[in-house]
């Protein structure tokens, strides 16, 4: 009875690896995040973004916050066009930013969980080396982030971006 498992799962595992062959990263990625010695992508160094969050994701930070959710909205939300992000600090800092980390990392919104595996970022290897030059996490002896781990943030992120995702 294992032995049918087993060769089930094998030819899964062929089947899967068929449909990943021939992505440009079909051997995983090499990133770590360095935080705390880099904090680059959530404070204002590389000047003012945006941290874009859906409608979920803020009843999701207002309940975490324990604030009613037009007052978390009237104080950590902006407008852009259609669009909601998080307001920054004066310095550009993410306002949720603090010395320790992300006050909010258990309800952090999905392009922070998501980073460095954007759909720009994943455009292919030259977009990915570019992004090195921003993320000091990306780097030839950053551990390897297995290739059904990049396409599953990948995925996260064309999801709430309304792009079409990869097959898992
Ligand atoms: S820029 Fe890269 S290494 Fe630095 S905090 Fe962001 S993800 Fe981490
Ligand atoms: S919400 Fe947290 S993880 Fe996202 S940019 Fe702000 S501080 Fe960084």
């Amino acid at each position: 009875m294992l032995r049918g498992v087993e060769n089930a799962n094998t030819r899964a595992a062929e089947v899967l690896r068929a449909k990943r062959a021939g992505r440009w990263y079909e051997r995983g990625l090499r990133f770590r995040c360095l935080w705390p010695e880099c904090n680059a992508c959530c404070s204002g160094k590389r000047g003012p973004g945006y941290v874009w969050l859906s409608v979920d994701e803020m009843h999701a930070i207002a309940q975490f916050l324990g604030k009613p959710f037009e007052q978390f909205t009237r104080n950590y939300v902006r407008q852009v066009g259609s669009r909601y992000s998080l307001i920054e600090k004066p310095n550009a800092d993410c306002i949720f930013m603090e010395k320790g980390g992300c006050s909010i990392y258990e309800v952090r919104p999905t392009q922070c969980r998501t980073y460095p595996f954007w759909h720009e970022v994943m455009a292919g290897e030259e977009a990915w080396r570019k992004e090195s030059t921003e993320c000091p996490g990306i780097h030839d002896r950053a551990p390897i982030v297995p290739e059904y781990e990049v396409t599953r943030l990948l995925n996260k992120d064309r999801a709430a971006r309304g792009i079409a995702t990869e097959s898992a």
